[in-house]
């Protein structure tokens, strides 16, 4: 216990040599611990010692003194405990150093420390409370030792000189300590506005980053979509579905297969040739636009080329498929288009079998394709399972 106690009592002496301990968070606080790690600590060794060298000569000081160092190494440890309580041990402070002060100044014979204790107290008044208190403690001290030396209450040695020339040193050193002290607060908000400066152009550019980022996220998305799309009906184009195909084919191993149907406008060369190309456009956009109405979305809508679409059906059976391509036949009959009337068309449905590749599975419905047309066209021919 005791050798932990000592252990812990060297540990905070140890840290007077530290210039910033690694905990308390802000400025102001790191700061007051800093100043009272050192009064407490110093405080404490030399009260200490002068207790013990003063023993003999002076018994009252020298208790006092010893009192002082106990006082000020329960201090120590209180400040490395309690550090939230920073104002508190300020303030207990500063009460300390004036009593001490005043039974030293006051009552100690032939001490030589008395200059320098006001300065400890002015410089705590000033670090731990501000620069009011300091000018307030300032003003004290003078009064009282002026008030004292006229009016001889406790004897002196110092002659009026001496407390004249005590005074103009304590001014002077305090107003050192106070320029310092402005001086380094107006380079501290300094640094501080420039700090927040740059905070600010850093969390715009990073902002701006962002905004950056995101544009070129959505070109990259549109240039990906543009580049698998079908400019005229907004489908899918030839080189997407080839792709989509080979990886959908990859991953799946289903029982129940997948269909292709493959769609041709009827009579599709006589639109444009009597109504014009920009008419013919207008028709595979209309039967386009209704194709994609009557799908599922798990279905696949392809501008294979010219006049020819594909609807790729996931998970259809050929049943399925040519029902999926009768519903759309229908449909697509039953449009009106202006300045042009109604348009029919021919699909070839197929089924994608065990090896299948897209070729081999296009090459079906292309022939089921060729039978409707043959069939005299507006009509769905389905391919035989092999
Ligand atoms: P069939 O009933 O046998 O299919 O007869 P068809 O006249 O439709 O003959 P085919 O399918 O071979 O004709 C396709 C025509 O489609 C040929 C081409 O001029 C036309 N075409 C291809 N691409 C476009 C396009 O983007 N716009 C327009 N307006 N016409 C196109
Ligand atoms: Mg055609």
């Amino acid at each position: 216990m005791l050798k932990k106690w000592i252990s812990q009592v060297l540990a905070c002496v140890m840290q007077v040599i530290k210039r910033t301990p690694a905990h308390a968070a802000a400025d102001n606080v790191r700061y007051k611990v800093v100043f009272l790690n050192n009064v407490f600590a110093f405080s404490g060794i030399v009260s200490l010692s002068m207790g013990i060298i003063r023993w003999d000569l002076q018994p009252f000081i020298a208790r006092v003194d010893i009192a002082s160092a106990i006082l000020a190494f329960g201090l120590l440890w209180t400040l490395y405990r309690y550090q939230k309580n920073i104002e508190l041990l300020s303030s207990i402070a500063l009460w300390i150093c004036f009593t001490q002060f005043l039974a030293v100044f006051f009552m100690g014979i032939g001490t030589t420390t008395r200059s320098a204790l006001l300065l400890l107290i002015l410089a705590a008044a000033f670090y731990l409370k501000g620069r009011r208190t300091g000018y307030y403690m300032l003003a004290t001290l003078m009064v009282l030792v002026i008030s004292n030396h006229l009016s001889g209450v406790f004897p002196s040695e110092y002659s009026s000189l001496d407390i004249l020339s005590l005074c103009l040193y304590l001014m002077a050193q305090f107003f050192i300590i106070r320029n310092y002290e402005c001086l380094r607060e107006l380079q501290t908000s300094h640094l501080k506005a420039l700090n927040t400066d740059l905070e600010a152009l850093v969390k715009q550019r990073t902002e701006q980053l962002a905004a950056a980022n995101t544009a070129l996220e959505v070109e990259k998305e549109n240039l990906k979509t543009l580049s698998s799309t079908d400019h005229l009906t907004g489908l899918s184009n030839r080189h997407h579905f080839e792709t989509v195909f080979t990886e959908h084919t990859q991953l799946t191993r289903r029982k129940i297969s997948d269909a292709l149907i493959l769609i041709d406008i009827d009579h599709f060369k006589k639109i444009n040739d009597t109504r014009g190309h920009v008419l013919g456009d207008i028709v595979i956009k209309a039967i386009a636009s209704c194709i994609k109405k009557h799908t599922r979305i798990s279905d696949i809508a392809v501008r294979w080329g010219g006049d020819e679409l594909i609807i790729y059906a996931p998970r259809t059976t050929l049943k399925q498929a040519t029902q999926l391509a009768e519903k759309v036949r229908h449909q697509i009959q039953a449009m009106h288009i202006a300045g042009v009337g109604s348009v029919t068309i021919s699909a070839g449905v197929a089924v994608l079998q065990t090896g299948d590749n897209l070729a081999q599975l296009i090459q079906r419905a292309d022939r089921a394709l060729y039978q409707a047309k043959q069939a005299g066209r507006n009509s769905v021919s389905a391919a035989a399972l092999s």
